[in-house]
């Protein structure tokens, strides 16, 4: 048997008719960039969010810029962000011309936390951006109050967390803005790059809207320094089509994470915990192993692929390095040398599940 990490077909081949007629509808049309069906989207994904403003972009790293800058963010800001995080969170801080400032996690949920933050504070910090990790929402209510007793904006990275909620509220509807990517492997993708930025601030919504198309206005009207990152119609019809399926298709992840937990429940493994405030959306599950190798090598002789989301903390990395002064960072080291993400998308099935989780209990 062979299980692969993801398998976008099993999702995709029930919506074919509905996106060749999407395509069509597109096609006839001929109008590309901002048309229907991004006007549509936009309306679409404010209201299944419970905003008032929702801004396509070219992808989400372009999201976090946009935000950033419209906020007015940039050259000699500091910008917290969590250390576990992948790259483009951090990316994008550093393109919109601020410092990203590394924050450790918490051990059981893998996100910043308030107190992780609020170590990190220091007259230039303009700005926190909280990444709900793999679909878990991070904890708000105290980061939010850690931002406005200290007059610091709030940008949600929704990246992995489309539909997830926290205390019944909807990840991205709780920070002053909030970020999304709609890469073909998030849980609401698109047929490409595609993001988006929303919010219930009109001034913020304006300005995004600006900066993400040439800084106009109106047509020939100028009025900042912006750039090329709009949402285009095809990917908009996509995600108009698939929008209407992303609760079945996260209650599927919802599933398949349960079915996971009882066949490994009796390994004492760290699996993934949802926390008492939040719906957990699994963009992917992820587990903790001592001996993350061998169960990789296990997995792999059995035809089973694995991923690690991330192999790395970001001041690992050469673009990031020089944003950091010999920090440590405990329990995100510690979490990232054991983290492994297994095979998990919707339409996996229950055998599927069951090949993988016989293959970890005989190696173990
Ligand atoms: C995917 C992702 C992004 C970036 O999205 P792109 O659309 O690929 O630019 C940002 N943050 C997180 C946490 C992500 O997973």
């Amino acid at each position: 048997m062979t299980i692969p990490f993801n398998d976008l077909n099993r999702s995709l081949s029930m919506i074919e008719g509905d996106l060749e007629k999407a395509f069509r509808n597109t096609l006839s049309r001929s109008r590309f960039i901002k048309g229907e069906e991004v006007r549509i989207f936009e309306q679409l994904f404010s209201e299944y969010i419970g905003v008032d403003h929702c801004i396509g972009c070219g992808n989400g790293t372009d999201a976090i810029e946009i935000s950033l800058r419209a906020f007015g963010i940039g050259e000699g800001d500091e910008v917290i962000v969590p250390v576990n995080t992948c790259v483009p969170t951090a990316e994008a801080v550093v393109n919109a011309g601020a410092k990203p400032v590394f924050a450790d996690v918490d051990p059981v949920f893998h996100t910043l936390t308030s107190h992780t933050a609020a170590q990190k504070i220091t007259g230039k910090t303009r700005a926190l951006l909280p990444v709900h990790l793999y679909g878990c929402p991070a904890d708000m209510d105290p980061i939010m109050d850690l931002a406005r007793e200290n007059d610091l904006i709030v940008i949600e990275d929704c990246a992995q967390a489309h539909g997830a909620e926290y205390k019944g509220r909807k990840t991205g509807s709780i920070g002053n803005a909030a970020a999304f990517s709609f890469y073909p492997t998030k849980n609401l993708g698109a047929l490409g790059d595609a993001g988006a930025i929303v919010s219930n601030d009109s001034l913020f919504a304006g300005k995004t809207r600006m900066i993400a198309d040439h800084g106009q206005s109106s047509r020939d009207i100028h009025v900042l320094s912006g750039k090329n990152s709009r949402l285009d119609e095809l990917q908009a019809a996509v995600l108009n089509v698939k929008l209407t399926r992303l609760d079945h298709w996260n209650r599927q992840r919802i599933q398949l994470a349960e079915y996971y937990f009882e066949k490994l429940e009796d390994t004492g493994l760290a699996l993934p915990r949802q926390p008492d405030f939040a719906l957990h959306v699994y963009h992917l599950f992820v587990t903790r192993f001592n001996h993350r190798e061998k169960i990789i090598q296990a997995l792999r002789d059995a035809g089973v692929q694995t991923m690690i989301h991330y192999n790395y903390l970001l001041p690992d990395l050469s673009p990031f390095s020089r944003f950091c002064n010999q920090e440590s960072f405990p329990v995100a080291e510690n979490l990232n040398s054991t983290i492994l993400s297994l095979p998990f998308f919707p339409g996996m099935t229950h055998d599927e599940v069951d090949y993988v989780c016989k293959v970890i209990v005989n190696a173990l």
